[in-house]
């Protein structure tokens, strides 16, 4: 197979044209996300510093040559460090601005020199090879140190990628020297393998970081369809899957689980007295409080308008009411708005068994009537459903 470098860095920078479609496309439909209009255009950048290599040969005036060949080189590191900064904007940190104008303000004196001044192929590639090495370094450092959960399938990724891309580097950066390359355009087995590695890793680089843009939005369209708005709780939807995924577990291990129903007490009071918004912080001192006092494993649903349904796997009846008691009486003891405003909170406990047959609903409706009686028996109380 006889490869030459004019074709294949045409075909470089085509590869990423294309895949700066995708992103732009993902640029404007995620505009409320950071770092992926920077990360484009570094791979706009790259693109045109592609195209520049094979343009040289065909010009007459070697002073326009010698431009082109400054500006590509210029171009191609550029965009390294512009993939850094869009993947650390993309995690809503702060680059270290400064850090990369000095490195970029480096690469630009070692351009002009090793271009201008004293014609020095390797010293100019040393030049780009660190440079890129230096900002990969940056992404992995981000990336590890403020990882995200829902990000972490495409962190890897990409993290795995810039590592490779880094260990491909170090090498070129030993066998320049070694095989006395004096041109991009040789058409030797460095430079062919150097155009090679471009293209896979500007291609598992850019594919990483869409995955990334496409976790994000799977996250944040879940969060959107699981979580209540205002509590921050899960909403009604996503308890009754975990519910299911209960009973699935229920009829596996047969360890039985229970559930709190609870309603704030004269809730209308409070909003007819305090004010809706008020009314609203109320709900959100309740969750708060309700959070502090559940165990990792506990799943807390925002049920109806202040009612709250409490999932507690692994859990017996008496293990159940003995917590809702402890909520009920920190609920009691530690009044919203600053100490202003005092509430109360009745409880419905039931644990599921094996004599509702694998059905959630006469489960809910007993502790619905506990609920109902800790009401009538005067509210700012833990009632146990009859047939528990
Ligand atoms: P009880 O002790 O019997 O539970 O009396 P209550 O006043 O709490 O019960 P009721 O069902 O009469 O009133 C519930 C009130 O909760 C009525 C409704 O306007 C209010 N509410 C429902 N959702 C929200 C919300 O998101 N924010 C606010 N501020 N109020 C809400
Ligand atoms: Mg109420
Ligand atoms: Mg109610």
């Amino acid at each position: 197979m006889r490869l030459d470098i004019s074709t294949m860095s045409v075909m470089v920078s085509a590869a990423s044209i294309l895949q700066s479609i995708t992103l732009i496309f993902f640029f404007f439909l995620t505009r409320k996300y950071q770092g992926i209009g920077i990360y484009t255009i570094g791979t706009l950048l790259s693109a045109l510093g592609f195209l520049l290599f094979p343009i040289r040969p065909l010009l007459s005036n070697p002073l326009i040559a010698l431009n082109l060949r400054f500006l590509g080189n210029l171009l191609i590191t550029y965009a390294q460090i512009l993939y850094t900064v869009g993947i650390i904007k993309f995690l809503n940190k702060k680059p270290p601005s400064f850090f990369f104008i000095a490195l970029a303000s480096v690469c630009l004196v070692i351009q002009v020199y090793f271009v201008y001044i004293k014609n020095d192929f390797i010293i100019r590639n040393m030049g780009i090879i660190f440079t890129s090495i230096i900002s990969y370094c940056w992404a992995i450092y981000f990336l590890i140190k403020f990882r995200e959960k829902s990000l972490y399938a495409s962190s890897v990724f990409i993290c795995i990628s810039f590592i490779f891309n880094i260990i491909f580097l170090l090498f070129r950066a030993i066998m320049l020297p070694l095989t006395n390359t004096k041109a991009l355009l040789e058409s030797n087995s460095v430079n062919i393998t150097t155009i090679w590695s471009i293209f896979l890793f500007d291609y598992l680089r850019n594919t990483g970081f869409i995955m990334m843009i496409t976790q994000r939005l799977y996250h944040d369209v879940n969060q959107l369809a699981t979580l209540d708005f205002l509590t921050n709780t899960f909403n009604r939807r996503a308890m009754q899957q975990y519910l299911e995924h209960e009973i699935a577990r229920f009829n596996r291990s047969q360890i039985p689980f229970s559930l709190i129903m609870l309603d704030v007490d004269y809730f209308k009071l409070i909003n007819d007295t305090y004010g809706h918004d008020r009314g609203d912080l109320v709900l959100k001192h309740l969750t708060t409080i309700l959070k502090e006092n559940l165990r990792s494993q506990d799943l807390l649903s925002r049920w109806g308008g202040e009612e709250f349904l409490i999932l507690l796997p692994q859990t017996n009846l008496q293990e159940a009411f003995l917590l809702a008691n402890r909520l009920r009486t920190t609920v009691e003891e530690n009044p919203a708005n600053e100490g202003l405003i005092y509430y109360t909170i009745s409880l419905g406990v039931g644990t599921f068994t094996q004599e509702y047959n694998g059905a959630l609903t006469p489960l809910l409706i007993a502790i619905d009537q506990a609920l109902y009686q800790a009401k009538q028996n005067g509210r700012n109380q833990v009632i146990k459903a009859s047939n528990c």
